[in-house]
């Protein structure tokens, strides 16, 4: 491998997702103190780390525990704020590493790769909305029923995060609409949960929230719809 190629692959490596084969051709160059490759790893090894936000609420899968929290120290939240953002950082990583096991493995491993880049940019920006001084969060839900957090940033965007959505057909996708009190709902893009019902969506911003009153959640055919076909199955009001 060259150093360019090793490059692509750190991200995953540190995440204990890379192909055995992969990970030991890495290990033993590591092995040899390549100096520029111990940055790399340390740099990816952060970004994990900071995605994870070393949550006690959530608990990172255990190949993630194992390879990269068992060198950092959990650290204790103060501030509510920081806590759901930690928080919701986790959950980010859980349904990252999720959709690393749930991929079709037919695909070639650049194909796979690109993907999780762009997922993982997805949800390092997401982690950036959260951490804006403008952001709004609006919690909701209960126990027996889809629970989350809604953040709302005009300049960042909006993330919508949370737990317990109900499994769906794979031609559907859940909707997420920005609901007006004049006017018609606007998407605010679609998703779907993993198989324990967790979920992320991130609407990159600018947005203009003036006259927002709440968020829904439809169930839509898989490419989406311009206006809801189906009655929201949750309604946040973050009015
Ligand atoms: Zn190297």
């Amino acid at each position: 491998m060259t150093h360019p190629e090793m490059n692509e692959l750190y991200e995953l490596y540190v995440l204990g997702a890379l192909e055995p084969e992969l990970a030991s051709e890495i290990d033993s160059h590591l092995a040899e103190g390549c100096e520029y490759c111990v940055e790399r790893l340390r740099e990816a090894t952060l970004a994990a780390a900071a995605m994870s936000g070393m949550s006690e609420q959530l608990e990172p899968p255990k190949y993630l525990r194992d390879r990269v929290l068992a060198s950092v120290r959990p650290r204790k939240q103060s501030s509510q704020w920081l806590y759901a953002v930690a928080g919701l950082a986790a959950a980010c990583v859980l349904l990252f590493a999720y959709s690393l096991w749930s991929m079709n493995t037919a695909q070639s491993l650049r194909d796979r790769i690109s993907v999780l880049t762009q997922e993982r940019d997805q949800l390092r920006s997401a982690v950036e909305v959260l951490s804006r001084p403008d952001t709004r969060m609006v919690q909701f839900g209960n126990n027996n029923a889809p629970r989350g957090r809604v953040f709302l940033s005009p300049d960042g965007g909006v993330v919508f995060a949370g737990s317990q959505l109900p499994q769906i057909a794979s031609d559907k996708t859940f909707q997420l609409w920005l609901i007006p009190a004049v006017g018609p709902p606007e998407s605010a893009g679609t998703f779907r949960a993993n198989a324990a019902g967790e979920f992320v969506n991130v609407f990159p911003g600018p947005v203009n929230l003036t006259g927002i009153n709440a968020v829904a959640v439809s169930v839509e055919p898989r490419q989406g719809s311009s206006a809801p076909t189906t009655t929201p199955i949750l309604v946040v009001s973050i009015g």
